[in-house]
């Protein structure tokens, strides 16, 4: 069976990546209730804002359910304001947000500063082959500390910008903004039903 993989869709840039999902082969769905959130197997985490994002979760009912969905080890994969909601600590952070505490990493939020709101960078990313990866950051976080459990899979000037810890994938850039789908590829491999190179599983005949 394949899996199905949910994009939060209360905010921000959801629609790519539930366009880039389908393009790895899996059942995307948009999630924006307690009842979709059961559906999905995994779950993405956009970009957008992450105050605004911790408000909708309280309001649309799934901070709760979603951290114990975390808890039981979903794989998700946190872009950008999603990548700060899976941190450990929010450094700059609006006192009325929150993060799940899923990623041994403390984000400073809008770190890169004013002067280069948004920048892109090519991104030599070993798990992801050969080819560099086109970034788009806008308004990113900077990651200011790494725990020992964390997998740091790519830096800028140093500072980390894809990271794993376990299930748990997170970028501070917007992957779905560029026609590269292959870190997304990378987040749904391990799903049941995903082939070895990221699409869907040969039928069986
Ligand atoms: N600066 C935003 C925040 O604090 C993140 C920006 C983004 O997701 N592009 O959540």
């Amino acid at each position: 069976m394949t899996s199905v993989v949910g994009t939060l869709a209360l905010q921000g840039a959801f629609a790519r990546h539930i366009a880039a999902l389908r393009r790895c082969g899996v059942d995307a769905i948009e999630v924006r209730t307690p009842a979709q959130l059961a559906q999905v197997d995994a779950l993405v985490i956009p970009g957008g804002e992450s105050g605004v994002i911790s408000k909708l979760l309280v309001s649309n009912g799934l901070k709760d359910e979603l951290g114990e969905r975390l808890a039981e080890g979903m794989p998700t994969f946190g872009t950008c304001a999603g990548m700060i909601m899976l941190s450990a600590e929010i450094l700059d952070g609006r006192t009325d947000q929150f993060c799940y505490d899923r990623v041994d990493i403390a984000v400073r939020r809008n770190g890169y500063g004013r002067q280069i709101d948004s920048f892109e960078a090519d991104l030599t990313v070993t798990a992801l082959g050969p080819d560099p990866l086109r970034a788009v950051f806008i308004r990113a976080p900077k990651v200011e500390r790494v725990g020992p459990d964390v997998e740091v899979l790519a830096s800028v000037d140093e500072v980390p910008v894809i990271c794993r810890q376990g299930p748990v994938l997170v970028a501070s850039f917007h992957p779905e903004l560029t026609d590269d789908i292959r870190l997304h590829q990378l987040f749904v491999s391990g799903l049941a039903g995903i082939g070895p190179d990221g699409g869907p599983d040969d039928p069986i005949e």
